[in-house]
This record gives structure tokens, C-alpha cells and sequence, in this order.
């Protein structure tokens, strides 16, 4: 599946940018060539990230459209449903993307702060979090 490997090697770029920290969000741009379906996307993302730090993380997705540029006339063009290659202002095929094609990481939130404690009794069991072993013997 398309969308499993582009969210493996996602996944691998938040975890390096990141350092294992907890994420919330995830920032994408994603071109329009690239034919990612958001909800197939997504769907592969909650799977490829189940039991890492990413668990949970949400992707926000910034669409890209596709943009094509003659090298001829300079004319900009948006790639749409029955339109080539070559420019519609002057018909030349010497045209190159400008953009579509991305599929970038751009920006990722990650959980500044320890996670807010879990309601419930504080103070006498205080020393909960201690690995054992950290106590004098009793
Ligand atoms: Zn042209």
C-alpha cells in the first residue's frame, strides 16, 4: 500500500527530528501528484506509529497543487483533470513542475512538557515513581 510506506518513511523523519519525544502533531505538505488520499493516509498513519512514541500523533495535511511553468513563455499553469504537459498559452512541451510533487515534512509538535499527572492520590504515594531499588533497604 502507497500510503503505508510513505507514513514508514514519515515516521522514521518525525522519530529522528524528534528523538523519541511524544507527538501531537505532525505537519505535511503533500502535492497533489503525489494521489495520497487523506483518510488512507491517516488510516496508515494511526498503524505504522501503534506503540511508538507517535502513537496517537494527528497529521495535518497542507495540499500542494500541482503547478507547471513554461520554459518558453514563462505562463504558470495549474495541472488539472485533461490537461497535459505542454503549456496552454503557447503549446510548447518545454514546461517543467513547479510543484505537486511534494511529499515534505514541514513542522511537528511535540509535547514540551511531561504529561499532566493522572488524576488521583498524590502525597502518600508519593514516591510511586521511583524504580526500584532507588530506596535504602528496608
Ligand atoms: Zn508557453
Amino acid at each position: 500500500m502507497h500510503e503505508v510506506s510513505l507514513c514508514r518513511q514519515l515516521a522514521a523523519a518525525v522519530t529522528r527530528a524528534t528523538g523519541g519525544r511524544p507527538v501531537e502533531t505532525v505537519y505535511l505538505r503533500v502535492g497533489e501528484l503525489r494521489q495520497v488520499v487523506p483518510e488512507a493516509l491517516e488510516y496508515a498513519w494511526t498503524f505504522v506509529v501503534r506503540g511508538t512514541p507517535l502513537s496517537g500523533s494527528a497529521l495535518a495535511l497542507d495540499h500542494v497543487p500541482a503547478v507547471l511553468r513554461c520554459d518558453d513563455c514563462a505562463v504558470r499553469t495549474r495541472l488539472g483533470p485533461g490537461l497535459g504537459f505542454s503549456c496552454p498559452a503557447c503549446g510548447s512541451a518545454r514546461t517543467h513542475l513547479m510543484s505537486g510533487e511534494e511529499f515534505v515534512l514541514t513542522a511537528v509538535d511535540v509535547h514540551d512538557e511531561m504529561p499532566p499527572a493522572p488524576a488521583g492520590p498524590v502525597g502518600d504515594d508519593a514516591q510511586r515513581g521511583l524504580p526500584d531499588g532507588a530506596l535504602s533497604p528496608s
